[in-house]
């Protein structure tokens, strides 16, 4: 973590130091949170739309700060405490990141993208930490807040550093860039989340690869090289590229997968003889760890680390997550949110597991997709294949649309459309058998977990 004086931190930041007692005190660490606050913090107060920290900066040094920003405008700052006075203190506290940052020697990988940054942020780091000391995104702290606190809790002497990158609108991944400058970027895919806000694919498309923006001279950018939207953006493009995906027309893809209960096993082109594994399901997957492998080799990770750091990754939870439930069920926990792409990437993959009697989906609403939501759920429906699927439950009043689709190619009696959680976990419950297996997955704001809580 950050360890400076405040003379340096106020350099940097364009702020004035006041109140110190000893000049080359130095903090340890900041917090935006006197929840959580730590002895020797900096305690940086934001300015949000239901609390102002400024009213917790007296709270926060009691509690062991060091010392705190205060944004210039704001009434009545405290007397007689250190305080480093700021013009806006979320500015200075993404100032204070890409300074502290630059200080340090640590290389840097940026991961963006529709669906997948979670994932593919662990998997990178797992195979960057066979060789390096790493450090990465903890839990979803992706955002203009998130990656300057990660950035900030970096060490001294860490080597990488794995940072996620995720927006709602135009300009946020730019801003991103801008503070961490990465070393190396991965775009994983393009999907539809916020189409709403962003107007089409196309749209997704340029705010995803906003991440070249603040990319470093020579340094590399890894994209998903089945995506023709951003294909297209690197090819009369200067910056270095290198493509992963299905198709062999790709600097990586798979030549060979074998899809298991318990992961996947699979071989890429040029190296046959390797076979990696990745404790986890689904085509999507793969596509995450070839980035991961990619990534990998362009700061001369060996083969036989990669190997290792994929068979030792740890996914962050509810991400397409295989869980043994009770009575023999298996049920595939994948609540954490939805969007057409990954909604479709998790149905082909529950549709080629093998060694289950029953194939069971509970599907809720993807919420934020605009106008054309109910087209995106009933195609959803529509391409789920009877022939490798038993049953489909669905939540929501969208997820009506889901099972609208399924009926089209479904016979009766096999399709389930409900708007009462409870009332579809009860008739589930009459459903599934001994070894079954169940996919949930369906938006945030669904809370479909509650499902999978009465399946373990
Ligand atoms: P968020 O925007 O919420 O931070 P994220 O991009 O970090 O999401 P993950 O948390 O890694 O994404 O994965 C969320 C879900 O997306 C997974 O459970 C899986 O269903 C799906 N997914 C993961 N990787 C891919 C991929 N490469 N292509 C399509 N879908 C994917
Ligand atoms: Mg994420």
């Amino acid at each position: 973590m950050i360890k400076r004086t405040f003379y340096d931190i106020a350099a940097w930041v364009s702020g004035k130091a006041v109140n110190l007692s000893d000049n080359s005190v130095k903090v340890a660490g900041v917090s935006t949170d006197t929840r959580t606050i730590q002895a020797g913090n900096l305690y940086i107060p934001l300015v949000g739309e239901n609390f102002n920290g400024h009213d917790f900066v007296e709270v926060a040094i009691e509690n062991g700060a060091a010392g705190a920003f205060w944004q210039k405008n704001q009434p009545n700052p405290p007397v007689d405490l250190p305080l480093i006075y700021v013009e806006d203190t979320l500015l200075a506290l993404q100032n204070l990141a890409k300074n502290y940052l630059a200080s340090l020697t640590v290389k840097v990988v940026g991961v963006t993208g529709s669906n997948g940054k979670t994932t593919t942020k662990d998997m990178v780091t797992s195979v960057l930490a066979t060789t390096y000391k790493v450090q990465k995104t903890e839990g979803n702290y992706n955002n203009h807040i998130g990656l300057p606190l990660t950035i900030l809790s970096l060490e001294e002497d860490t080597e990488m550093a794995v940072l996620e990158m995720g927006m709602s609108g135009r300009g946020e991944i730019q801003l991103l860039s801008n503070i961490a400058k990465p070393d190396a970027a991965v775009i994983t895919n393009i999907g539809e989340s916020h189409l709403q806000d962003l107007g089409s694919r196309e749209g997704i498309s340029e705010a995803k690869f906003e991440i070249t923006e603040g990319l470093r001279e020579n340094g590399t950018l890894v994209i998903h090289g089945d995506e023709p939207l951003l294909t297209a953006k690197v090819v009369n493009s200067s910056i270095q590229t290198i493509t992963f995906g299905n198709s062999e027309k790709n600097d990586f893809y798979p030549v060979q997968i074998e899809q298991k209960s318990n992961g996947t096993y699979f071989a890429i082109n040029g190296e046959d003889k390797t076979e990696f594994f990745i404790p986890v399901l689904g085509k999507h997957n793969i596509n995450n760890a070839l980035s991961a492998i990619a990534i990998a080799k362009q700061f001369d990770v060996s083969t036989p680390n990669i190997k290792k750091g994929l068979e030792n990754i740890k996914i962050t939870g509810m991400r397409t997550e295989l869980i043994q439930g009770k009575a023999g069920v298996a049920v595939i926990n994948d609540a954490y949110n939805a969007s057409p792409t990954s909604m479709r990437a998790a149905i082909e993959l529950l549709q080629d597991l093998k060694d289950y009697e029953n194939r069971i989906v509970v599907l809720g609403d993807m919420l934020e997709l605009g106008n054309d939501e109910e087209m995106f759920h009933f195609e959803i429906g529509k391409g789920i294949d009877p022939a490798k699927i038993n049953y489909v439950f669905t939540f929501g009043q969208l997820g009506q649309k889901i099972a609208e689709g399924a009926k089209v190619n479904f016979p009766d009696g096999r399709v389930f459309g409900y708007d009462d959680k409870q009332a579809l976990i009860d008739n589930l419950k009459t459903v599934v058998a001994k070894g079954d297996v169940v996919l949930v997955k369906g938006s945030r704001g669904m809370k479909l977990e509650e499902v999978v809580r009465a399946l373990t």
